[in-house]
This record gives C-alpha cells, sequence and structure tokens, in this order.
C-alpha cells in the first residue's frame, strides 16, 4: 500500500492522505488549502490522480480545510461514498454550502472590481458541487467497522476536537493473512474542556500520522471565565456593547456555555445576548442536538428546560432584518457575530457601529490570521477601512488567548502516551515546519521516536 501526501504537509490547511492498493484507492480527509494567496492557490493545481478512480473519502471532522475540497473533487468526477460521523454529516450540510456561496461571491466580487488575473474568475467550485457532494455523505457511528474494499476496513475514534470529530483507525490485510494498521490522528481535542466527551487516547499502531498545530507550544494558562467576567461587568458599567466575533462552529458555543456558567455561579448578572450568525446559531442547534456527544457535565446540566449554551437571556437573530434591529441597541448587551477574524459576515456593520464608541469593547477569543481585520484590531490600530470608510477605534479591544480546539504540546503527549503498543513509522503531520521539528524532537525524547516530517507530495510504500 503507498500513502501520498497532498496536504498539510509542513503547513496546517489542506489536509489530504491517498491510500492506493494494488487495485483499491481511497483517501483520508479532503481538505481545502486556506490562508494565503499561495496556499490557496494550490486548490487550483490539477488533482493528482483521477477522481473517478477513487473508490471513498473518509473525512475526520467538519473543518473546510480538512472537507472543503470535496465538491471540488465531485466536480472532477468523484462519485463514491464520503464516510464521517453523523454530526459531521450534519455539519457539512451547514458548511459545505456556505463555503460554495463565498467561493461564488468571490468570483462575482473578482470580475466586478477586475482584481482577478483570471478573466473571468472562476468559483473553485459552485453550489451544485457542494449539493452534490453533500448527496455522497455516508454517516457512520463511532467505533463501527466499515468495509471498503475486501480487505480494507477503517473505524472512527472520538477526537473531541469540534462535534462529530473522529480518528481514523484504517485496518488493511497484508501478505501471509497479517493486518497492519494505519492510525490517522485527524485533530485532536483538549482534555478538560466543556460541552464535548474528551479524546479518546491513541491505541497504537503500526503506522501513526499526528497533527502537529501546536507541537511547539502550551497554551496560555489564564482562566476564560475571568477575562470574560471582567469584560462583562465593564460594559454593564459603562452601558456599553461586548461585541465577540466568534467563529460559528466551536467556540461561539464555548463563549455561551462561559456566560451560562458565569450568570449561574452569580459571578456576573444576566444581561441580554444575541446570537447574529445564521451559521452560529444552526451550528449552536447541532451542537445541542448530538446529546451522545455531550461530557458528563454537559449530561447533567442538559434537560429540555437547561441547555448551558443556550443561555436564558439569548436572543437569535438569523435574518437580516433581525441583524439590523441590533444597530439600535443599547447597552449593557453581548453581541456574538461571525466571522472571527472580521474577514467578512455581520460582524463588519457591528464593528463600524460601536468602534467609535468608548464605551464598548471587541473581545477577542480566537488566533487573528495576519492580513486580516482582527489582526489589525488587536495590533492596536487607530482607525480601521469597513466597507470602503474609515472608522476610527475608540472603542476598548481585548483578547482571550487560552481558547483553541486543538491540543498544545503536553496534550498531545497525553494523548499519544496511553498506547498499548509502539508504532512502527510515525509520521508528523498538519504543522508548521518549526512546530515539527519541536516536536519530532520531543517525541524522540520522550518514547524513542523518530518522526518523519513529509512535504506535500511524499510518499511511502507501507
Ligand atoms: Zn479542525
Amino acid at each position: 500500500m503507498k500513502l501520498t501526501v497532498l496536504g498539510a504537509g509542513r503547513c496546517v490547511t489542506g489536509s489530504k492522505y491517498l491510500l492506493e492498493w494494488k487495485r483499491f484507492a481511497a483517501m483520508v480527509d479532503c481538505g481545502l488549502f486556506q490562508g494565503p494567496a499561495e496556499n490557496r492557490r494550490r486548490n487550483w493545481k490539477p488533482f493528482p490522480f483521477p477522481a473517478y478512480r477513487l473508490g471513498a473519502v473518509v473525512l475526520t471532522h467538519a473543518h473546510i480545510d480538512h472537507t472543503g475540497y470535496l465538491p471540488r473533487l465531485v466536480r472532477q468526477g468523484f462519485s463514491r461514498p464520503a464516510y464521517c460521523t453523523p454530526p459531521t454529516a450534519a455539519l457539512l450540510r451547514v458548511l459545505l454550502p456556505d463555503a460554495a456561496h463565498l467561493q461564488e461571491e468571490e468570483a462575482r466580487y473578482a470580475n466586478k472590481e477586475g482584481y482577478s488575473k483570471h478573466r473571468p474568475a472562476l468559483p473553485l467550485f459552485r453550489m451544485a458541487d457542494a449539493k452534490a457532494a453533500l448527496k455522497l455523505l455516508e454517516p457512520v457511528p463511532f467505533g463501527r467497522w466499515i468495509e471498503l474494499h475486501p480487505g480494507v476496513r477503517f473505524r472512527f475514534h472520538r477526537q473531541g476536537h469540534i462535534l462529530g470529530a473522529a480518528a481514523v483507525e484504517l485496518e488493511t490485510k497484508v501478505s501471509g493473512g497479517k493486518r497492519k494498521t494505519i492510525y490517522f490522528s485527524g485533530d485532536v481535542g483538549r482534555y478538560g474542556v466543556p460541552i464535548l466527551k474528551e479524546p479518546e487516547s491513541y491505541p497504537g499502531s503500526d503506522v501513526l500520522l499526528v497533527e502537529t498545530t501546536y507541537g511547539d507550544r502550551l497554551h496560555a494558562p489564564d482562566d476564560p471565565h475571568d477575562v470574560l467576567a471582567e469584560e462583562i461587568r465593564r460594559i454593564i458599567k459603562n452601558r456599553g456593547v461586548l461585541l465577540i466575533p466568534a467563529f460559528a462552529v466551536d467556540r461561539t458555543q464555548e463563549i455561551l456555555y462561559l456566560i451560562n456558567d458565569l450568570v449561574e455561579d452569580g459571578d456576573v448578572p444576566a444581561v441580554p445576548i444575541y446570537l447574529d450568525s445564521p451559521m452560529a446559531i444552526q451550528a449552536t442547534a447541532l451542537y445541542s442536538r448530538f446529546t451522545s456527544e455531550h461530557d458528563v457535565e454537559m449530561k447533567e446540566l442538559y434537560s429540555e428546560q437547561i441547555n448551558p449554551i443556550f443561555p436564558p437571556t439569548l436572543t437569535p437573530t438569523p435574518t437580516t432584518s433581525d441583524s439590523k434591529r441590533l444597530n439600535r441597541l443599547d447597552g449593557p448587551a453581548i453581541i456574538i457575530s461571525a466571522s472571527g477574524m472580521c474577514t467578512g459576515g455581520r460582524i463588519l456593520h457591528h464593528l463600524k457601529l460601536r468602534l467609535p464608541d468608548p464605551s464598548n469593547t471587541v473581545l477577542f477569543v480566537g488566533y487573528q490570521a495576519e492580513g486580516t481585520k482582527g489582526r489589525r484590531l488587536v495590533e492596536g490600530e487607530q482607525e480601521i477601512k469597513i466597507h470602503g470608510q474609515w472608522v476610527p477605534v475608540r472603542a476598548r479591544i481585548a483578547q482571550m488567548s487560552s481558547l483553541s480546539a486543538h491540543a498544545d504540546r503536553e496534550e498531545l503527549e497525553l494523548w499519544l502516551s496511553r498506547r498499548e503498543r509502539e508504532p512502527e513509522k510515525v509520521v508528523l503531520i498538519h504543522g508548521e515546519y518549526g512546530a515539527q521539528q519541536a516536536f519530532a524532537a520531543r517525541l524522540e525524547e520522550a518514547f524513542g521516536w523518530k518522526p518523519v516530517i513529509p512535504e506535500i507530495g511524499d510518499a511511502f510504500e507501507l
């Protein structure tokens, strides 16, 4: 069997791993490259294997950097099952159409402004491709073995990273009736965070592919409760608005849980909360609905009357007119809106209105990539351009850096440490090269492993 790394080699996006046997081929993850233009250009390269010959795709979780290439693959002739867990399928029904919409919007905008070198600028895929991709989704519960081909089977293990996230254990028959197992970590979740069950530890395998996003770092130790409580007290005192640019999946639900926790414990008084992102509203409903994924505390709290990620003062504002009504809102109030890095979406309208007023606060709760408006605000810019208009920044800009859906270095080690046998081959994926080198050194020191760090295009005979 041959394994080819088609993405997330010495970088963190575009996860795609091609597996080829004599008469069969499959892919684990089918992600888009994201971020700077030189990354995104990779999405346009011809796919290095005939898409129609792929027998299956297995998806670890719903994030677009693990799934967003599926519509493009379908466009190129892929028509076989795309296996994922049931919550991942449900999330993808929200995320893939949104990704297609963004692609179409971007192409339309590029054609209007004439900034693309390509004429006409085309979307990577269209809504019809996303809908065709959704038809191929084959939900499979955690733990159930699925035969992909005679002698090749796989199952999902819970990974706690976002709702539905899984690791993939793939088993293949080799000569002499023996079996070989390959373990794909997917994105590893964290221990001791609210809402979702913890990751299932790595059990051991012949080959291991493990993510390394935070392979050289530890998460900030500050308690997110304290940061959030302080900001809520401040806007109550100032009668201001606390604006939280949030990622729709996972981070939003975590913030809602934290706010509910603070109010329940009497740390802060209840204030009106508005959830102003159609995608975040749908994701929150899915996080509520899949009770099988809730951890012990969430299970204990959750009932038909009480939902810790839907506090009593929460009002979802799904429609544009609901959202516009928030412009007349007086504080104190909390508005949670997307996108998390302020690259687009409804948050821009709120920023335009709320940034000039010093009684308001903008609280960033996630990573802000270079080149985004979020990053500029965090770096203290005094003025920012929104929809072609300069807006003075007089509101307080605050940041909470301890929330993350990824295991840090220590958590990755913990996840790996409970194994029952040693891997023969360890492949580091999904990380910047520096972080991977540091993590490789750490693994050698701690476990005596000698991991390889492939580049995109590298292949292994297994
Ligand atoms: Zn992810």
